[in-house]
């Protein structure tokens, strides 16, 4: 068993040992002052120095089995027998210790809020340490906590007080969560200068001596891990001083970019969003205007009837809106730079006949043809888009496709005006057109077709 110096005096960092057991590349030593991982705590760091020579202690930990302290060496390890020298870090010490007393204060802030908002797990692993609490405290809640805590560490002297208590005895000090340690219970209690306690928990870890140099604990977030139990991402000590110097600093050089104070950078941002949006709004407006200029004086090719519009566009972003601007009962065939294309048609079952077909479908004539070029695309029957390896026979080959159907033009319903939703139906139109599409069929010779 490892006598425990981090105990018997919490602020005594070097010590003098003697090596008990080696085993790998961790020593046991009959009495320490690093304190190993243990209730969240992470263990310590630091150095071990012996006759010959010395090594660096990278972490500590407990074998509960013996009650042996284990250190984990970088590099050769001293024999068993070996007096050594200890030294914790300090620096790092000191920060879990932060940490630590900064979750047992904020966790008591929060009982304060509302003493639903008990604690189920914590973490202090990390710099950004968590509290998972029941009750779903909410956003004014966290505010809450925060600002008692921060009242409370900068107006009252709250000062540690470990003292180990028999289990029966428990009661007298209330501690705030329900303790699984029987016998000999070792308490970890901030009180003022009244012997009023602000927090009582049983716990093992180390903390610093007075709660005001926890401070500040900043809450950073929450996020809700399920119904009941959210977690309460926060800081503390220094490493909170440091995250928010941080912070800051890059707030107010973002701010300097736009010639504001720090604190009317939010205001800023949000009016820059809007900005945003409008020029945003305005430039999908110009482009649509432009592509309808340029669809509207394309030169116009017959394709087996078919009025077809060939575009070769030097902006990716004008092939959408291009498409778009596709004329009442036409098709526009786009090209854009890195082989981006698209096909687009409007109404052209109002306008044509499709002899042997229902209804051209676009999406569908793209995917077979990019297919076929080793690309890959489609979309809607009268929209789609893609991309080809052979930009140079993209036309070619979609009109090559259209060619294989045979566009009959529908005399009597030119022009088509669209029908508003709601209309009574046109009684006359109906069996007109199904008598001319009977009639026009009839006139035709089939086709040979090119489609499967
Ligand atoms: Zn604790």
């Amino acid at each position: 068993m490892t006598r425990a110096l981090y105990y018997e005096n919490g602020t005594q960092l070097t010590f003098d040992a003697v090596v008990q057991e080696v085993n790998g590349s961790e020593v046991a030593l009959d009495a320490t002052a690093f304190y190993p991982e243990g209730g969240g705590q992470n263990g310590d760091a630091g150095r071990l120095t012996w006759a010959t020579a010395s090594a660096a202690v990278l972490d500590t930990r407990k074998d509960k089995a013996t009650g042996l302290i284990w250190h984990k060496l970088a590099g050769a390890l001293p024999p068993a027998g070996t007096p050594v020298v200890g030294q914790v870090d300090a620096a790092r010490r000191w920060r879990q210790m932060q940490r630590h007393s900064g979750e047992h204060l904020l966790a008591q802030a929060f009982r304060r809020v509302n003493p639903a908002f008990s604690v189920a797990a914590v973490g202090m692993r990390n710099p950004e340490c968590t509290l998972d609490l029941e009750g779903d405290p909410a956003e004014i809640h966290v505010q809450a906590a925060e600002t008692l805590l921060r009242e409370t560490l900068g107006r009252t002297d709250l000062v540690l007080d470990t003292p180990t208590v028999p289990e029966d005895d428990l009661h007298l000090y209330a501690p705030r969560r329900e303790t699984k340690v029987s016998g000999q219970v070792r308490l970890v209690i901030f009180r003022d200068s009244a012997e009023e306690a602000f927090d009582v928990s049983a716990c093992g870890g180390l903390h610093v001596p007075r709660a005001s140099l926890a401070g500040p604990v900043v809450i950073l977030r929450t996020e809700r891990i399920r119904a009941g139990l959210t977690r309460v991402v926060f800081m503390a000590g220094e490493e909170a001083g440091e995250y928010l110097a941080r912070v800051y600093g890059e707030a107010r050089a973002r701010a300097q970019g736009f010639s504001v104070p720090v604190d009317r950078l939010p205001e800023r941002v949000v009016a820059t969003l809007a900005e945003r949006d409008a020029l945003k709004a305005e430039a999908a407006a110009l482009r649509d205007a432009l592509a309808a200029t340029v669809v509207r004086t394309a030169p116009i090719e017959t394709v087996n009837g078919l009025p077809v519009r060939c575009v070769v566009l030097d902006d990716i972003a004008m092939l959408l809106p291009t498409l778009n601007a596709v004329s009442e009962g036409g098709v526009v065939l786009a090209l854009a730079p890195g082989g981006r294309c698209g096909i687009a048609c409007k109404h052209l079952d109002r306008h044509f006949n499709v002899v042997d077909h229902l209804k051209v479908d676009v999406g569908a004539i793209l995917s077979r043809v990019l297919k076929a070029a080793g690309g890959k695309g489609g979309g809607k029957s009268e929209i789609a888009q893609g991309v080809t390896p052979q930009p140079d026979g993209f036309f070619a080959a979609i009109k090559e496709a259209l060619a294989a159907f045979i566009f009959v033009p529908i005399p009597e319903r030119q022009p088509v005006s669209q029908p508003e939703y709601g209309q009574p139906f046109n009684k006359l139109s109906a069996p007109a057109l199904g008598v001319d599409k009977t009639e026009i069929v009839g006139m035709l010779k089939p086709k040979p077709s090119n489609e499967a």
